[in-house]
């Protein structure tokens, strides 16, 4: 992800990203997905304020964010299952969402030996994708 994408999702949930946790092996792989998740975590990352603010709970810190096998993996800790529950979600619907423009539409994904989400225009015009195949979601 594009470092201008990611500071504007750190200055918008700081809690999500605290600093002191980082300098302590926390999170300190970063952002490892493209730009077309972008509108997907400002959403998964305001519903987790929102729940924490409205309840007066601690907020959940993250650990790792990638791109895995086409989906989106996250993990928090200080996490608990309504949090679960709204990650959850964001891993499905990241299966549907091209992960470099971010549409919903024709949206599919590479075979082996590297798998990602993306959609049939991405994956014509991305080098990376020229020696795999791609197939469309059901
Ligand atoms: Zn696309």
């Amino acid at each position: 992800m594009k470092r201008a994408n990611q500071e504007i999702l750190k200055s918008k949930y700081p809690k999500l990203f605290p600093t002191s946790l980082s300098a302590e092996g926390k999170f300190t792989t970063g952002f490892q997905c493209q730009d077309g998740w972008f509108t997907l975590l400002d959403n998964l990352f305001g519903s987790i304020y929102r729940y924490c603010s409205s309840d007066n709970k601690e907020y959940p810190y993250l650990v790792y964010l990638k791109s895995k096998f086409g989906y989106l993996a996250i993990h928090f800790e200080n996490s608990d299952e309504v949090i679960f529950g709204m990650k959850h979600m964001a891993s499905h619907m990241s299966t549907r969402t091209c992960e470099f423009c971010g549409t919903m539409r024709n949206v599919g994904q590479t075979q082996m030996p590297w798998i990602y989400t993306c959609c049939e225009l991405c994956y014509e015009g991305n080098q990376q994708g020229k020696d795999l195949t791609w197939a469309p979601n059901d």
